[in-house]
């Protein structure tokens, strides 16, 4: 680009900010109240279409449930959102300033928004502190050099965070010895640490007994309002027991929206989801 395309640019009111600033530094504005505008989003794969004109507003600090049957398009979506897949068509912006259309993958995940994916990825050998110490150093707006020593203020927030996910008694535990849920939990605190606006979780309670989806239910009742989360999830008692604002998609658009009851009472989404 030359030097007068790059004042062009730089000119252009709404492209300024993300032209001259790093990824790292941009913030979202939610002062509309919404921190994710998805709209008329499609995308095919080999002519099928996996999201098909689908419409979604996440508001700031909200906890979102996302249902549907396998296929619905749910993970797509998500890697729409992150980067890893690019739409055909539609918009994606996050506040109602930046369009993570125009950014990467690892852009996007600075810009803060984190993806906990269904298997969890933990550093096993370490222990789980040392864990959220690793997740803390790859955030340059955290922490901004690697080998630089914790201070006092990022040790607390480590510490604060695991107690949040009920960790702290195992802080010196290596990961490895963790149970299935314990882990999902680490990776949660690991994403946590890293001081996301938005995170997105995948199918978080695959494989926990009940006990656990409890207390996941809890952890991730507890992040909302600070951060804003979208969880995707299949298990209709994990999404009742999460009792916030759900929405159903199927065949790559949203179906219906609102309350657990509310759309377990729409004879639609009885007829497609429920099978009822
Ligand atoms: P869900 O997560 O709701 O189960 P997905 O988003 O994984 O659904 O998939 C939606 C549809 O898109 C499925 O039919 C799937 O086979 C298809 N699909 C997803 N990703 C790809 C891809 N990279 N290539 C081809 N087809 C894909
Ligand atoms: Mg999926």
């Amino acid at each position: 680009m030359n030097g007068l395309e790059r004042l062009r640019q730089a000119t252009r009111r709404d492209r300024v900010f993300q032209f001259l600033v790093d990824a790292d530094e941009l913030v979202p504005d939610t002062s509309h109240g919404v921190i994710l505008y998805i709209e008329d989003l499609s995308v095919s794969f080999d002519g099928f279409k996996a999201i098909d004109n689908l419409n979604l507003y996440i508001r700031d600090g909200e906890l979102r449930c996302i249902i549907g049957p396998n296929g619905a398009g749910k993970t797509t979506l998500m890697d729409i959102i992150t980067g890893k897949t690019r739409p055909d068509r539609g918009s994606v912006y996050f506040g109602q300033n930046i369009d993570l259309l125009h950014f990467s993958e690892p852009e996007i995940a600075q810009i803060g928004i984190g993806r906990k994916f269904q298997k969890p990825t933990v550093f096993e050998q370490h222990t789980v502190f040392e864990n959220l110490e690793l997740a803390m150093a790859g955030n340059k707006r955290v922490w901004p050099t690697l080998f630089a020593r914790l201070g006092a203020e990022q040790v607390e927030r480590i510490d604060a965070i695991l107690e949040q996910a009920g960790l702290i008694e195992l802080k010196s535990s290596p990961a490895a010895l963790l149970s299935h849920g314990q882990k999902q939990w680490l990776e949660i605190a690991m994403l946590v640490v890293q001081e996301p606006r938005l995170l997105l979780v995948d199918e978080p309670v695959a494989g926990m007994t009940h006990q656990e989806m409890d207390k996941t239910a809890e952890l991730l009742n507890s992040l909302a309002g600070e951060h804003s989360v979208v969880v995707v999830e299949h298990d209709m008692d994990f999404v009742r027991s999460i009792a916030r604002e759900v929405t159903v998609l199927h065949q790559g658009t949203v179906l219906a929206e609102g309350s657990m009851d509310e759309v377990q009472a729409d004879p639609v989404v009885q007829q497609v989801y429920l099978g009822v």
